[in-house]
């Protein structure tokens, strides 16, 4: 059998990845960047740093920020409008999740044959190249989805009403820039979200059953890095080392998930979508429980040795206990995250439709191990 492993992007991480990312790229003059970021971040004047960079080379730029937190069709169809007024000629990503996906739909509608309306219509669309060449950069600033890695974008689609993922290989941005300094400013209880997050993607790729060594070893290092440096992070929010590694656990985490989440998110999903749950606490609220259920199953040798690799990984930190559910718990609480729904709005009534959601949520087909919806059901009242 043969496998293929698809590696992603030129990735510029540390402190000065700005500059280096501007000389590598040696822009000139005819050059006109689209800038794809959201209404927060313009008003932090967070965007300032990129224009700075930019007016210091005599680049040209038009910025685009009318997108929302669960981007939708029109952001996509605004932003193209954006950069052909402007007869801009590449795209910056300079967010969250949301202006990357923005960003690299941009890209999708510009360079598909017809489109994103025609790329819902064609079958396997990611195997037919894009028409036009368009540099996209991405400068991410926060530290959890790694979408500057993703080969997709994750849009509401006018005609399916629901999140939908596009999913192209040449829509991955063609430099991920990681400056630290972009993530300082994140608020504690984001930090700990967000880093959750990545350690999620991590903890979950590598128990996926694929067999794709490649991304476990990403997997296991990102979440060292997340172990080592998140608590560091989210005490000293200024601590810009601990800045930069949770970032580059991040867009690991990313890259390690193309071989699959599992249950915690397929949980957390529906939190979000339904109780507006971040989607990183929403991981942290329900992984401990998540990871009790798989321990209390019937596992196999190979299951088990990778349990006890993910919990050996904490040794010598205070949280570290014998089995990893217990272990996760109380690393969670370390980052000031109490558990429990009822907090965030969710009741006993509840817990049917979101067992049934998570049922159906795609992540469930990579778990570990199988699910039913009983069990998601019994699962989300040990996290109630
Ligand atoms: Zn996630």
């Amino acid at each position: 059998m043969v496998a293929e492993y698809s590696f992603p992007t030129t990735i510029l991480v540390g402190q000065g990845a700005g500059d280096a990312w501007i000389n590598k790229i040696n822009p000139n003059p005819q050059q006109h960047f689209l800038i794809v970021t959201d209404k927060t971040i313009l008003s932090l004047g967070l965007c300032d740093w990129l224009t700075e960079l930019l007016d210091g080379h005599q680049c040209q730029y038009s910025v685009f920020a009318d997108i929302h937190a669960n981007p939708i069709q029109e952001d996509v169809k605004k932003g193209v409008q954006v950069y052909s007024d402007s007869a801009a000629t590449a795209i910056i990503a300079f967010g969250g999740g949301a202006a990357i996906d923005v960003a690299k739909a941009i890209k999708l509608e510009l360079a598909y044959p017809g489109g994103i309306e025609q790329f819902q219509r064609d079958e396997q669309p990611w195997e037919q190249a894009l028409q036009a060449s368009i540099d996209c950069y991405a400068f991410p600033t926060t530290a959890g989805t790694g979408s500057e890695v993703g080969r997709s974008a994750v849009i509401i689609l006018e005609s399916q009403k629901d999140k939908t993922v596009l999913f192209h290989p040449q829509i991955i941005p063609d430099i991920a820039v990681l400056e630290p300094k972009l993530t300082q400013g994140l608020p504690q209880a984001i930090t700990a979200a967000t880093g959750i997050d990545a350690l999620t993607h991590c903890l979950e790729a590598y128990l996926a059953p694929d067999i794709h060594p490649i991304c476990d070893g990403i997997a296991l290092q990102g979440m060292e890095l997340v172990l080592q440096f998140l608590p560091r992070a989210y005490c000293d929010g200024d601590d810009l080392e601990a800045r930069e590694k949770i970032q580059l656990a991040a867009s690991m985490g990313a890259i390690a998930f193309q071989k699959g989440l599992g249950m915690v998110h397929s949980m957390a999903h529906p939190l979000s979508a339904y109780f507006n749950i971040h989607h990183g606490l929403a991981n942290a609220l329900v992984i401990s429980q998540c990871l009790h259920f798989i321990e209390q199953q019937n596992l196999h040798a190979d299951e088990h040795k990778k349990l006890h690799t993910l919990n050996d990984l904490f040794k010598g930190q205070e949280c570290h206990q014998a089995v990893l559910s217990k272990t996760m718990a109380n690393f969670v609480a370390s980052l000031g995250i109490s558990p429990g729904l009822n907090p965030h709005g969710v009741n006993q009534d509840d817990l049917p439709l979101l067992a049934e959601a998570a049922y159906r949520d795609p992540c469930t087909e990579t778990n570990i191990i199988a699910v039913d919806q009983a069990q998601f059901l019994a699962v989300y009242k040990a996290v109630l």
